[in-house]
């Protein structure tokens, strides 16, 4: 067996909203196609991927560097034991050849979407939901229902407290129990006015978590600090810069309340310096890294050593990003859960499947001491989707364009509609 071509495009997934750092109107990004010649139901077997979002399109490092790589690489030397499937792992180190270490730049972001779809294919071929992949691969529990939040509370022309407002409720309408917004793109006390309307309608500051996208220097984050700890946040999110290991510790220090961090980090010794100098708290804090902008799953369970070996459960672990990659790595491999963007980054946002909320969560305005209890369980499920994770919606075309019998050029399908036994497997698989 062997990949017989890799396809990339980038897509826009531009919008008017903006955190306290950047705006979306010309946001991109990358999605890959591995095309394999091995069949499955009388399809080859095609892995997608893409690179979250926040971080551009990567068609020049893909088209010019590790594309060309990749196919360049003997196909024997990128398979498993077996010859029977992919090797990430040599995948990986063929992507990665003659490239120097550090400087992580973006590079991390291109091979991080060439891995997902790769895993996206070796699942496929290997028939099983890769979080079932991943949980008998690395000895861990699969734990098909993972605690998502939804990440929203962007800064958007125009919106008042009341648009913030109507959009969290839609996501607690959803069933979603724990709910983000963004901090530092307006002046603290107008802030601190948009926090507490969310506030009235998720009904506890657990229910809330905070993100100023590494705005802040050390003297505004501590000036925030101040005026979110009343509120009892589920969480402060990037308060300074990614890098600026000094300030998070510092801000530990002085806000008792959980903080979060890492989506801005993309390799697994960038995470070490976090643990080893961020002032980190083992007990309460969350760690963002996204596999998907940081050299894919191969080195992020190479991240997830490193949390082991640093004395962290990987249940402090939320990724960034709102993918299913994420979502099948914290289900396989034991992640405290996934964040989830219900509406944006459309196409590429939100999961297929309805989020669920379990019978014991309380929807909205219920006591800060029940919320607590919930946190410590999972306030929101989200089954895992029972489709293959990673099939594009019809709206985003990696398939080349071929001549049609007229011999004018066409698009052609997408997607088709799956057999139903396929479905009815991939389902059983799940459960
Ligand atoms: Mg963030």
């Amino acid at each position: 067996m062997k990949i017989v071509e890799v396809r990339e495009r980038t897509f826009p997934i531009a919008s008017q909203i903006r955190n306290a750092v950047i705006d979306f109107s010309k946001m991109t990004l990358s999605a890959v196609a591995v095309v394999t010649d091995v069949v499955r139901d009388g399809a080859p077997v095609v892995g997608y991927g893409f690179n979250s979002n926040g971080r551009y399109g990567q068609g020049p490092l893909l088209r010019d560097r590790f594309i060309p790589r990749l196919m360049s690489a003997d196909s024997r030397s990128l398979l498993d034991e077996s010859g029977e499937n992919l090797d990430p792992g040599r995948i990986w180190a063929a992507l990665m050849t003659n490239e120097k270490p550090g400087g992580h730049g973006e590079r991390s972001v291109a091979v991080g979407t060439v891995d997902m779809a790769v895993w996206d294919a070796v699942a496929k071929i290997a028939r099983k939901p890769l979080f079932r992949l991943l949980a008998d691969r690395y000895g861990a529990a699969a734990t098909p229902r993972v605690f998502v939040y939804a990440a929203g509370g962007y800064y958007y022309p125009g919106k008042g407290p009341s648009a913030l407002q109507d959009e969290m409720r839609r996501y607690v309408e959803r069933g979603y129990t724990v709910v983000k917004m963004k901090i530092g793109g307006a002046p603290l006390e107008e802030d601190l006015r948009r926090i507490e309307s969310v506030l009235q309608v998720v009904g506890d500051g657990s229910r809330l978590a905070v993100d100023a996208n590494g705005k802040f220097d050390l003297e505004t984050a501590l000036a925030y600090g101040r005026a979110l700890a009343p509120y009892g946040l589920r969480w402060y999110e990037e308060a300074g810069d990614p890098l600026d290991y000094a300030l998070q510790a510092e801000l530990g220090h002085r806000y008792e309340g959980p903080v979060a961090t890492g989506e801005n980090l993309f390799s697994h010794q960038d995470a070490r310096n976090l643990l080893r100098y961020g002032g980190m708290r083992k007990d309460r804090d969350i760690l963002q890294f996204d596999c998907a902008l940081s050299y894919g799953l191969v080195e992020y369970l190479r991240t997830l050593d490193v949390v082991r070996s640093e004395g962290w459960s990987p249940r402090r672990c939320i990724p960034h990003g709102g993918h299913q990659l994420s979502l099948h790595i914290a289900a396989g491999l034991g992640l405290g859960g996934n964040e989830s963007y219900p509406d944006l980054f459309q196409p590429f946002g939100g999961f297929p499947d309805p989020v669920r909320r379990p019978a014991s969560a309380p929807a909205s305005g219920d006591g800060r001491a029940r919320c607590r209890r919930e946190r410590d369980r999972r306030c929101v499920a989200c089954p895992i989707p029972s489709w293959p994770w990673s099939r594009p919606p019809r709206s985003i075309s990696l398939l080349p364009v071929t001549a049609s019998a007229a011999g004018g050029p066409r698009r052609t399908r997408t997607c088709r509609a799956e057999p139903s036994p396929r479905r009815a497997r991939y389902r059983a698989a799940c459960r």
